[in-house]
């Protein structure tokens, strides 16, 4: 059984399946989300991923549908894990890397989307895509072959 603690230790979920994707989003709301320059995130079916123990997690909309519900451990209020409901497609779970880091084989990041908005450069070799639909596409022609597979 793989299990992932948010920092303070009190909130933990047990993690099944093998990670779909890894990305990196610069946009707006996961720089807020975060507090960070962007968000390292590793997506998992939703399925995969169940909240254990003690486990108390608040989530809030940032935005209006179609939109991520972002959990925050309800103990120490750091991003946690964020869970995408959409039509006709199995949900999708968000895990921060930093919290699966030693617990399983991260994949390396896929793509960075959303550059455009970010608050900080990022040099590496990952494709590096701006705009709203081209990260949508860029993220989803990635995910939907692990997702239906
Ligand atoms: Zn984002
Ligand atoms: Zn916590």
């Amino acid at each position: 059984m793989t299990t992932a603690s948010c920092p303070c230790g009190l909130s933990t979920i047990e993690v099944k399946g093998d990670p779909l994707l890894r990305i990196a989003c610069h946009c707006s709301l996961c720089q807020q989300f975060n507090a960070a320059p962007f968000a390292d995130i590793v997506l998992y079916r939703d399925k995969d991923v169940s909240p254990i123990g003690d486990t108390k997690i608040r989530y809030s909309r940032l935005r209006p549908p179609p939109a991520v519900d972002r959990g925050v451990c309800a103990h120490c209020e750091q991003p946690f894990l964020e869970r995408l409901r959409w039509p006709l497609m199995p949900a999708v779970a968000f895990v921060p890397s930093e919290l699966l880091a030693g617990q399983v084989v991260l994949p390396d990041i896929a793509v960075r989307v959303f550059y455009d908005k970010r608050s900080a450069d990022v040099d590496d070799s990952v494709p590096h895509i701006s705009g709203y639909l081209a990260s949508q596409w860029a993220v989803m022609r990635r995910l939907l072959p692990a997702l239906i597979a």
